[in-house]
């Protein structure tokens, strides 16, 4: 099947009231595990590639990859940039075939942050293009990229966003972090409710790694539609290789990390989709 937007995957989670997973790949291996996952599943699924891969010389590699698997997949594919850092760089992902792409501004000041995300979607959205943005930056560490500010959205920045740039989707800071959480997270959920009360565009959870369910499944009752996970599904990927490291068989050591990722994303997809 050809590759989706996020917008067309987005349409679908508002409807039935779940979340399509954002799952972060690094390799082809871990991406024909997450597959693996979302076909057993038959859930639509958001591969995201990170500023991690980017900086790693991996985006031509994954964009290549993601594509050539949409080919044979039996379900939506969407081809999609994460927390990307410029208007360029966003501009290099559509001419690889992106169908979606990530501004994120929300470490500048409100006017800045409107004035980038309205370039990027203008472009984006001229070659059919979905476009996320981010306000309230989320704090934690991705991919070597840290937000030190407090990560709760201001909902009259919200709205105020959402009356100026036409998103797709729109990743706010509830309390979410990225990374693998010290403790139990504390999700601002009246804050969440307050800003899907705005009639925003899908909204989306980043920091999904280590969220407990009964979080995750509220967040999705209030209107969170995408939830991302990566840190959670590359420490699953390692610690399957380190369990085979010994064996010195490259392809069993693989077998062991890609069962561990496709358990994890099938357990976080059927969370997602309410089966859980
Ligand atoms: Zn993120």
């Amino acid at each position: 099947m050809a590759l989706a937007t996020l917008h067309e995957v987005l349409a679908t989670a508002v409807k039935t009231n779940t979340a399509i997973p954002g799952f972060n790949i690094d390799n082809i291996e871990g991406t024909e595990a997450i597959m693996d996952a979302a076909e057993a599943e038959q859930c639509p699924v958001i591969l995201t590639v990170g500023q991690g891969a980017i900086k790693a010389g991996q985006l031509r590699h994954l964009a290549d990859l993601v594509k050539r698997i949409a080919q044979e997949s039996t379900v939506p594919v969407v081809l999609h940039l994460d927390h990307g850092i410029s208007y360029e760089q966003t501009i290099q992902c559509l001419r690889l075939g992106f169908t979606s792409v990530m501004y994120d501004g929300s470490h500048f000041p409100l006017e800045e942050n409107i004035r980038e995300s309205r370039s990027v979607v203008r472009s984006a959205h001229a070659v059919g293009v979905s476009v996320e943005c981010e306000l309230g930056a989320i704090s934690g560490v991705e991919d070597g990229i840290s937000h030190k500010n407090v990560n709760l959205v201001d909902v009259e920045e919200v709205r105020r966003f959402i009356g100026e740039v036409d998103c797709d989707a729109l990743a706010i800071g509830i309390g979410n972090a990225h990374g693998m959480y010290q403790g139990t997270p504390h999700f601002d959920f009246d804050r969440l409710r307050a800003c899907k009360n705005l009639g925003t565009p899908p909204l989306v959870l980043h920091g999904g790694s280590g969220t407990p369910d009964e979080m995750i499944r509220q967040a999705i009752q209030l209107g969170i539609r995408k939830v991302n996970v990566a840190t959670e599904l590359r420490m699953a990927f390692m610690a399957g290789l380190e369990r085979t490291v010994g064996q010195r068989d490259f392809y069993e050591m693989y077998r062991t990390a890609k069962e561990n990722v496709t358990a994890l994303a099938r357990h976080k997809i059927q969370l997602f989709q309410g089966k859980l």
